[in-house]
C-alpha cells in the first residue's frame, strides 16, 4: 500500500501542521518515494548473483582426535571409518566437582561436571570392529 502525501493543494486548517514551529502554510518537503524491496527493480537480476559455495571436504587426516567423532584408519581393521565415540567420566569432571563442592556449590551443583559433556573424557571406537582407536582425555 502506498501512503500518499496530501496534495500540496489542500487548505491548511491549522489542525495539519507538523510541528508548531513551522510557520503556517510550510510543507515538509515530501519523503522520496520507497520502492517496495519485493519487487524487482529494473535492471537488477538477483538471480544473476551466483555465490559459488566450494564444500570443503569433511575428511580428517591424521590423528586428529577430539570430543566429536573423527575420520580415521582402523589400526585394527585398516578400514576408513568414522569413530564411534563413548564419553565417560574423567579426571577433569572430578577436579571441577570437586572445585565446586570447595566453594559451597555442594547441593547438587558440583553433579554438573559430571552431566556436562565438554568436561568428560573421549573414547573413539572402530564401528567396524569395536577396537578402542583413541581415548581422548581432558586432562
Ligand atoms: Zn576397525
Amino acid at each position: 500500500m502506498i501512503k500518499q502525501q496530501p496534495p500540496a493543494s489542500q487548505p491548511v486548517s491549522g489542525g495539519q501542521m507538523q510541528g508548531p514551529s513551522a510557520p503556517p502554510g510550510f510543507y515538509p518537503p515530501p519523503p522520496p518515494y520507497q520502492a517496495d524491496p519485493g519487487q524487482d527493480a529494473p535492471g537488477f537480476n538477483p538471480a544473476q548473483t551466483v555465490v559459488m559455495i566450494d564444500p570443503a571436504p569433511a575428511v580428517i587426516v591424521g590423528q586428529v582426535f577430539s570430543d566429536v567423532p573423527a575420520r580415521v584408519t582402523c589400526p585394527s581393521c585398516h578400514q576408513s571409518v568414522v569413530t564411534r565415540i563413548v564419553r565417560h567420566v574423567g579426571l577433569m569432571a572430578w577436579l571441577i566437582s570437586g572445585g565446586l563442592c570447595l566453594v559451597g556449590c555442594w547441593l547438587g551443583c558440583c553433579l554438573i561436571p559430571f552431566c556436562v559433556d565438554s568436561c568428560q573424557d573421549v573414547d573413539h571406537f572402530c564401528p567396524n570392529c569395536q577396537h578402542l582407536i583413541y581415548r581422548y582425555k581432558r586432562m
